[in-house]
């Protein structure tokens, strides 16, 4: 952190770009499919041809209002489309199709885990529009190229007042905002595919200051460690601006991942005019109350009531409660394990460390990865009815992983089942305190740090399958009999 942290606040505002999960564009019939070769999805009007009509995706309208309200925003009843006019060649008419003084949402907030266990964080949306995706330009070294298989995707524009502070917090935010959109199947959120993108409005002024400094935008972050690399940067640079003496100057900039540095954009690659004026080929956008309420009825269970259901209800930690619910199917699994255990802690432990190291070694999604949540459910009841140990457990689970074989099978064909046999135990004990009739004089003569020793000697001879809690009381009781 900078040197003049006390001097100065960071202003932050996010402008996210979301892909809506349709199969088909917001004003034509082509498909939205990531990956097929260039220029296959295309028509005459996501192309641009002259004389054609757009007609609007009444899902793209369900799928928005739903991330409206889970953003605690007003629908509006009636909204209109605008044209956005700029010239560049990734955009075939010319203009993009977006929303500008009437959006379809407004107002609303999303609220952020709090950080270090405290309260929670609302940072408050300015709006939440739809629009049009453009095309895309491919730079080959002797020519230009435009794939237009993107052009007319349909997006929601996520607005955010400039109410965050610190790149976590941005990174916070994104993460938050993504998490949402996936738990409402609103967009699948992929950094990769650019079906989620953000853009960031950075200010800094002297701490305590109510006036906002001038911003720079910056452009072309596309993972949440990045952007948050980006406004570290930029931050410092502003402060170092000030510090000059200079002035600070509005303009758009890109984040160079390489150089780990933002830079100008080339005045010429963007617009400031875009000359809005309202669509005369779309109707007003009309949102019938009923819809709105349809779609509030069945909202799923958000993030933010998740994690404070975990704390509250199972006495989860924040942290715990926070790290399983990021992902629905990663939550949903944690669920489902739950009914017949007691220990809703070892569960979340379970979840935390075998599920997630699976997903992540595997590198496949979490149902390819791990075997069905009521078979990891059955492995932690054995475990709870000490039928086998946790490590035993550990052991099962990275076989089932692999053979895709139920908890009971596997346990038997490994040999995990733990002995609570206490004549087996007592058996084992004799004789370890018989192999060692010095150590065993001097734990009697007061060294009570050799009873680990034996412990550990009993749970050898039998090759780790003992019960440890057995062998605490039998070899407690031989020992001080003497
Ligand atoms: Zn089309």
């Amino acid at each position: 952190m900078s040197a003049h942290d006390d001097k100065y606040e960071a202003v932050i505002g996010l402008e996210v770009h979301a892909q809506l999960l349709t199969r088909s564009k917001i004003f034509c019939g082509c498909s939205t499919e990531f990956g097929a070769p260039p220029n296959t999805h295309v028509c005459p009007v996501c192309s641009g041809m002259p004389g054609v009509l757009p007609v609007f995706n009444r899902r793209v309208l369900e799928l928005a209002i739903r991330m409206g309200l889970a953003a605690h925003c007003s629908i509006a009843p009636y909204s209109i489309f605008d044209r956005k006019n700029y010239f560049y060649p990734d955009l075939p008419k010319g203009y993009q199709i977006s929303q500008y003084e009437t959006p379809l949402c407004k107002g609303g907030y999303i609220e952020l885990p709090g950080e270090d266990g405290g309260a929670p964080v609302r940072i408050r949306l300015v709006r939440i529009h739809l629009e049009e995706d453009a095309g895309k330009n491919i730079h080959a070294p002797d020519c230009s190229l435009v794939d237009f298989n993107r052009s007319g995707v349909p997006l929601t524009e996520i607005v955010s007042e400039p109410d965050i502070r610190t790149p976590e917090q941005a990174g916070a935010y994104l993460r938050e905002l993504r998490s949402m959109l996936r738990y409402l199947e609103v967009s699948d959120g992929n950094m990769e595919e650019g079906s989620f993108r953000c853009d960031a409005n950075v200010s800094v002024r002297p701490r305590g200051s109510g006036t906002l400094g001038v911003k720079a935008e910056i452009k072309n972050m596309n993972s949440f460690r990045h952007v948050e690399h980006a406004i570290a940067y930029e931050i410092e640079r502003q402060i170092e601006v000030l510090e000059a003496g200079e002035r600070v100057v509005q303009e758009t900039r890109l984040w160079d991942p390489d150089r780990g540095v933002t830079r100008p954009m080339r005045s010429k690659e963007y617009a400031h005019d875009y000359r809005y004026f309202p669509e005369p080929d779309l109707p007003p956008l009309v949102v019938p109350p009923d819809l709105v309420e349809q779609i509030r009825i069945e909202m799923p269970e958000l993030p933010a009531a998740r994690r404070a259901r975990y704390t509250s209800e199972m006495g989860l930690s924040a942290y715990e409660a926070n790290v399983l619910t990021q992902e629905r199917e990663i939550s949903d699994y944690f669920e489902a394990m739950l009914p017949g255990l007691s220990n809703r802690k070892t569960a979340a432990n379970w979840v935390m460390t075998e599920v997630l190291r699976a997903v992540n070694e595997s590198g496949r999604a979490l149902g390819q990865a791990v075997p069905p949540a009521r078979e990891a459910g059955a492995l932690l009841k054995m475990v709870e009815d000490s039928t086998i140990s946790l490590n035993a457990a550990k052991t099962a689970f990275a076989a089932m992983c692999k053979s895709g074989k139920d908890a009971q099978t596997t346990v038997a064909e490994l040999g995990l089942l733990q002995v609570s046999d206490e004549a087996a135990i007592a058996a084992a004990c004799d004789q370890v305190i018989a192999a060692e009739p010095a150590k065993a004089a001097e734990y009697r003569g007061g060294r009570d740090k050799l009873f680990g020793f034996f412990v550990g000697q009993v749970m050898k001879k039998m090759g780790g399958k003992a019960n440890p809690r057995v062998i605490n009381e039998v070899l407690r009781r031989k020992l001080s009999a003497g």
